[in-house]
């Protein structure tokens, strides 16, 4: 099964991602994990990423799809996964479209997350993530235990880009750039749009019902 989870910033596609992995034993690739992976350790990537991901811009397409075509591709991900923050562009979409072409295989759905502006800014800007195992909380919506602590021990911290001035650039790149992606998918009779206005568990039960 390959699914590609779409939406803007903040609504919360990360958090559904790693819940639907675990219930379904699929890999969750999410390029802006890797993408912070890669700029830790200072890759080649990593460097050429580093100023797009910190001003809120996208990293340039050869870039992403370089990446994912590679990752995509590997032994874990042979039966399927769920991609999360990728495609986020016309161009990375049909890139994509190529590999699976190429590989006989095809998207089973993509499901669309979608949520007013004032609450993906809320979402952001109180998320905290772990350095270590890349969970993600929020200081209001799903706060850790021990505050400042994720459940691995990592501790937690706040995203140079979760930012509100970055994070209005963020909104307005997404509907620029990859809002398109809606119609794109809408065309191709594999969209499934997702009220993201509701509770986490919520949303995962939604989703349940629908694969
Ligand atoms: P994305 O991957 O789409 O950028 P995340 O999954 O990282 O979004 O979620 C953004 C923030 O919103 C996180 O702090 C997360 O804990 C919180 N969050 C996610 N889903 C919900 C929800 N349904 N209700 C409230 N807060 C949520
Ligand atoms: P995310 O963790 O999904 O919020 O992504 C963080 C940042 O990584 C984005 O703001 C972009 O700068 C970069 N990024 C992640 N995925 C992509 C992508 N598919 N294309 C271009 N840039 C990306």
């Amino acid at each position: 099964m390959r699914f590609v989870f779409l939406g803007p910033p903040g609504v919360g596609k990360g958090t559904q991602a790693a819940r639907f992995s675990e219930r379904h034993k699929l890999p969750h690739i999410a390029t802006g994990d890797l993408l912070r992976v890669a700029m830790k350790e200072e890759t080649s990537v990593g460097l050429k990423a580093k100023s797009f991901i910190e001003n809120g811009r996208l990293v340039p397409d050869e870039v992403i799809i370089a990446l994912m075509e590679d990752r995509i591709q590997a032994p874990d991900a042979k039966s399927g996964y769920i991609l999360d923050g990728f495609p986020r562009t016309i161009a990375q979409a049909k890139a994509l479209s190529e590999i699976l072409t190429r590989n006989g295989v095809a998207l089973d759905c993509v499901f669309y997350f979608s949520l007013g502006d004032e609450t993906l800014m809320e979402r952001i800007v109180g998320r905290r993530t772990c350095p270590d195992c890349h969970a993600i909380y929020h200081v209001s919506y799903h706060p850790p235990e021990k505050e400042g602590l994720c459940h691995c021990g990592g501790i937690l911290f706040q995203r140079k880009d979760d930012v509100p001035e970055t994070v209005a650039e963020r909104l307005a790149v997404y509907k620029n750039e990859t809002s398109p992606l809606i119609t794109y998918y809408k065309n191709e009779n594999i969209l499934t749009e997702i009220n993201a206005d509701q509770s986490i568990d919520r949303i995962a039960e939604n989703l349940q019902k629908m694969v």
